[in-house]
Order: C-alpha cells, then structure tokens, then sequence
C-alpha cells in the first residue's frame, strides 16, 4: 500500500503547523508512522489522498455512531448553513438539542452547549467550585477530561498523591488542588475523602475508562462514588464524553443506573462538528451566569449548524432498535474475537461498540496495567492492520468504536486478521 502522497502532505505540514497536526495523537509517532491525510470519508471507510481505502475503527475517536457523511447528518447541516452559519443570538435548534439531550440523560435538567468536551468538563469543574464554595477536585490516574491545565494530571501507580502537572506549562500550583487517585481503587478513595472529604468540590470520573484503552469500572465503583460524594456532599461528574450515546441511548448512566449531578458529554452530540455540552440539576445549573456567579460563555456556543448535526445524530440513534441492532453485532464480534487471541497473549476489553484489545496477559483494572502492555507489538499491530486497510486507534491508550455502518463482514475480517496477526 502506497502513502507517498500523505507522506509528502506531512513533509509540507511540518512546516506550517507544529508536528505537522492539530492534535498530538493524529501524528502516529507511538507506532512509528507518519499520518494518513485523508481525502473524504463516508460510511465506516476512509479514503486517503492515494486512492487507499480503510475501515476505520477510530471514526474521529468515537464522533461516528452512524458512520461518516451519514446522509440526514449532512441534509440537516446543509440546510441549516444555508440559513447563517452563527448568530450571536438564540435559535430554536439549541433548545431543542436540549429537550433531546434532556430526554436521554434525565439528569441533565438544564444544558449548556459549548465547543468541545474540554470546555465542558472544565466548565462542570468551575461550576461544582462554585456551587460548594469548596476548591479540591479528585480525578483518576488515566482517566482524561481534555486539556484544561488542572485536569492535566498524572500521578504516580499505587498511592494517591497530590498531582503533578503531566504537561511542561502548567505551575504547580494549578493543578495543586487536583488529587489523582488510581482508577478502580475504593480504598486510596476512601483514604483521600477521609482526610480532605469536607474540601473535595467533586469526583470526575469515565463512568468507563476509554482514554487509557478501554477500562472497565469494578462491579460497585461507580456507585461507591455516588455514595461517598453524598456522604461528603461533594458532586459526583460523570465525564460522558465518549461514552455519552455510546454505550446506550443514556450513556454510562443509564447502563449502570447511577445518577450524577454534572454530566459532560460530546464526541457524538455534536455530530461532528465541534459541539460539546455539560448539565445537571438544576438548582446546581442556576449557579452559571446569567443567572448566578459562575462565569461561562462562548461566542458559537450552541452554534446552529453543530445543533442540526446533533439533532440529526441524535434523532437516528433515538430510533427504536438502533442499539439492540449495534450491539447484537458488537456481541457475536466479541465472541469470536476472543477465540481469535486465544493463546495470544491479548486481552480484549469491551463494552457495548467500544473495545481495546491490549498486549499483554491478565487484568487490567488501571492505569498501572495498562502501562504494563507491550507497546512495540501493539504498534506492530497497528502498521499490520494499516497495511491490511484497517484504521484502528493508533495507540494502547485508546478505544476502538464500531458503527452502525460496519457490517458482520468487516467485523469477520477484522477477526481474521487479528487471528492470523502473528509478528
Ligand atoms: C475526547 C474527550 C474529552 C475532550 O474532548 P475534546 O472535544 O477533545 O476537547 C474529554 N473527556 C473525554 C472522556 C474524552 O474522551
């Protein structure tokens, strides 16, 4: 497969923009390639700009439930630019995303758009400061809400600590109210609330984890952080952005049935189009200017081309069946995934269409497991898979996502492949 094209494309990207990409994973460096520059995508395929064909497993890191150039998507989107692109002003298309948004995620009583999943979950975390006049916030090692500089945090496996900042730029005294406790760890939890529960502003968390691979939570995590949140009256904020729509119709939330009182959610709500949004009881809600303190605001917040996306998006996968269909395929794709890497030393975590297949043996509960896998396999995998016309997440650190649009055929050949993948 020829990428000479691409390859020249980066060449010349390098030079006008830093690394040659707008965000760090697109540029392939953990799997020692260089970018594929794409030419048009529709369906579950991508096209890149040398006529190659792939089907692509990453689908703009989950955005994709219905596939690219889903056809209503684009005749709502096209109707709605012929209208004015943004107006500074009100328009019906936010308040009714809203009402849908609402009607899936019964505990976003009020809404906010913004434009990215960053801005939401930053926006949550200002929010829930404000609204418990309390400072600390606690995240989980691994788990990543965007690029606002205090959630920018690792730390070190095993304890909780104190985070220190994971990106230069960032002063420690940012992200010195941010404390970063392993994924999975009821105990390290209990240990941190114990000490500084009556601080700690809110929990955030992926209700599942997609940003370190695919993680599950333990049977009784999330709800022994509803609880802990109610005992401390701290909030709890579910980072919904990848699994928002994803996982069901109601997110995380509704699989598990726990009740958060922030939601961020994105990726998929927007369609596409850079559209995000964060909500939540409404008495918390009441405290985001206008009405109350806590300042907020974004000059194409609730853009109406990104709400028609949304609305479109949402107004498909709304559509009675829609995820039994999903995840009916997804199932018998698992099943036979599983007997493909017998032996292997992979494993395969999966929830609903999303899934990692991680290289290396036994558990992986957190972040410490996750850095236990054998990268320069996985990056093998990625160059075999890439060869073979399959674009999977470029990295041991991200979810794969299937979509309405792959069929039992591709999802067989994909089996094939990792059957037969043997370097
Ligand atoms: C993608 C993602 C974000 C950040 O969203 P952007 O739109 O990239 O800013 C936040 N949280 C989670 C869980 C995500 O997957």
């Amino acid at each position: 497969m020829e990428r000479t094209k691409s390859k020249m494309a980066y060449e010349e990207a390098i030079n006008y923009i830093p690394g040659g990409v707008n965000s760090p994973v697109r540029a392939l460096k953990a799997v020692g390639e260089t970018p594929l520059f794409v030419d048009h995508a529709v369906g579950n395929k991508i096209y890149d700009i040398d006529g190659n064909v792939y089907t692509d497993y990453c689908l703009s890191w989950g955005v994709f439930l219905l596939g690219h150039a889903h056809p209503m998507v684009n005749k709502a989107v096209l109707s709605a630019v012929k209208r004015g692109t943004s107006y500074g002003i009100p328009s019906l298309q936010e308040t009714e995303l809203a009402k849908l948004v609402r009607s899936c995620f019964p505990s976003m009583q009020r809404v906010r758009f913004v434009n990215s999943g960053t801005e939401a979950t930053m926006s949550a975390i200002r929010l829930a400061r404000g609204y418990t006049g309390r400072n600390y916030i606690v995240k989980f090692e691994g788990n990543y809400h965007g690029h606002a500089d205090h959630l920018l945090v690792s730390a070190g496996s095993g304890v909780a600590r104190l985070g220190k900042s994971s990106s230069a730029g960032v002063p420690d005294s940012f992200v010195s109210q941010t404390i970063v406790v392993p994924y999975n760890d009821e105990k390290a939890l209990e240990q941190v609330f114990q000490k500084k529960g009556k601080e700690i502003a809110a929990i955030i968390v992926e209700p599942v984890a997609a940003n370190m691979g695919v993680v599950l939570p333990k049977e009784g995590f999330l709800q022994f952080l509803r609880d802990i949140t109610r005992k401390y009256q701290s909030l709890l904020i579910f980072d919904e952005v990848i699994t928002g729509f994803r996982l069901s119709v109601g997110g995380a939330q509704k699989l598990f049935g726990i009740e958060p009182d922030l939601t961020a959610v994105g990726k998929i709500v927007g369609g596409g189009f850079p559209a995000a949004a964060f909500g939540g009881k409404s008495d918390i809600m009441q405290m985001l200017a206008p009405d109350g303190p806590v300042y907020q605001a974004g000059t194409l917040s609730g853009n109406p081309v990104a709400m028609s996306a949304g609305i479109a998006t949402l107004t498909e996968l709304m559509k009675p069946g829609f995820y039994e269909e999903l995840n009916t395929k997804v199932d018998a794709f698992e099943r036979k995934i599983k007997k493909a890497i017998e032996g292997k030393g992979i494993v395969l975590s999966r929830i609903g269409p999303m899934f990692t297949l991680f290289f290396k043996e036994g558990k992986v509960e957190n972040f410490s497991d996750v850095k236990q896998t054998d990268q320069e396999r996985f990056a093998r995998f990625f160059r075999y898979m890439l060869n073979h016309g399959i674009y999977v997440s470029p990295s041991q650190f991200e979810g794969n996502f299937i979509s309405i649009k792959h069929t039992q055929k591709d999802l067989d050949r994909f089996v094939r492949l990792v059957r037969d993948f043997n370097e």
